[in-house]
């Protein structure tokens, strides 16, 4: 048998002389590389990956939430009436009437006056996380028919916690308020004072309520709203100074927390200690009203107000 030849460049530039025939077949065994068995592998989840930022898990009832539905229900879970924490501009947005708002203040932020360690940072992440430039977000808007003064705090922001900042612009608004014949509405929450601050956050609370107090000298009213959680100097000051004290459902409201509370007291506490269902039977707030219906509610309890001081 006649068979042709032809010489093939190899890579190394190495003639080689191969048959144009195909070869026959050796069965040569043929080795595959083995895989190793992973054993620190981690198992397949067989849970479909549900990507972040689309879905919120309720905490109380366990409802997986399309967060655009989260959001038009004001941050409410359609399914147990959960109230998750809610920002300081969607609140506001949420409650008073559209282009009425003028925010005062919001160029003021706080500095590191006593060089404590951290806090720069703190503010500096905050700032950037939240678009505020503290805890509390103040202005004068309309709610329905009625001018007020109106000063929303926003967790995001270092907790809530009260600095000089908080108290300044708060204070700015009772006073303006006070200036103005207007009421005041305070919608809380808070960690309590920042004590990044030291002694210059205590201080807030001595100033706020001082500035309350001219303005009940007025005979202007004052509505503070608390949702959860609201601690610490802030419910030892202005927050629990109102002459209407509403709350939102479930809200943990108290001095200290539970933990520190029993610790400290070594008693039992009771069931339900320190939620605002507890506290509107104790007598420390005058009702708990649902986040959907806070702006209705506001508008009743001022056109109640409004209609005492005409007559
Ligand atoms: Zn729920």
């Amino acid at each position: 048998m006649d068979t042709t030849s032809f010489t093939k460049k190899t890579i190394g530039g190495v003639a080689q002389i191969e048959p144009a025939l195909t070869p026959p077949i050796t069965h040569a065994p043929t080795t595959f590389p083995v895989k190793p068995k992973q054993i620190n592998a981690k198992p397949r989840s067989k849970k479909r990956d549900i990507p972040e930022g689309l879905w919120t898990k309720c905490p109380t009832c366990g409802t997986m939430i399309f967060d655009k539905e989260l959001d038009e229900n004001l941050k409410v879970c359609p399914k147990c009436q959960h109230h998750f924490p809610i920002g300081s501009r969607e609140r506001i947005h949420s409650l008073v009437e559209t282009c009425s708002f003028e925010e005062m203040d919001a160029e003021l932020s706080s500095v590191d006056v006593i060089k404590f360690a951290g806090y720069r940072g703190k503010l500096e992440r905050d700032r950037k996380n939240t678009m505020l430039t503290d805890a509390v977000v103040t202005g004068i808007g309309k709610i329905g028919a009625h001018r007020v003064a109106l000063g929303v705090m926003d967790f995001g922001f270092m907790g809530g916690s009260m600095g000089s900042v908080v108290g300044e612009k708060l204070t700015r608004l009772i006073e303006r308020a006070t200036e103005g014949g207007w009421p005041v509405v305070i919608i809380s929450t808070s960690g309590g004072a920042r004590m990044q601050e030291g002694v210059f956050s205590l201080m807030q609370m001595a100033k706020t309520s001082a500035a309350l107090a001219y303005h009940a000298r007025q005979r202007l009213p004052y509505v503070s709203v608390l949702t959860n959680n609201s601690y610490g100097g802030v419910m030892a000051s202005y927050a629990a100074l109102g002459d209407l004290i509403l709350a939102e459902p479930a809200a943990m409201i108290g001095f200290a927390g539970p933990r520190v509370i029993k610790d400290t007291t070594h008693a039992d506490l009771p069931p339900g200690f320190q939620t605002a269902e507890f506290l509107l039977d104790h007598g420390l707030i005058d009702a708990t009203v649902p986040r959907k219906e806070m702006k209705e509610q506001l508008m009743r309890y001022l056109d109640y107000f409004a209609a005492g001081k005409k007559n």
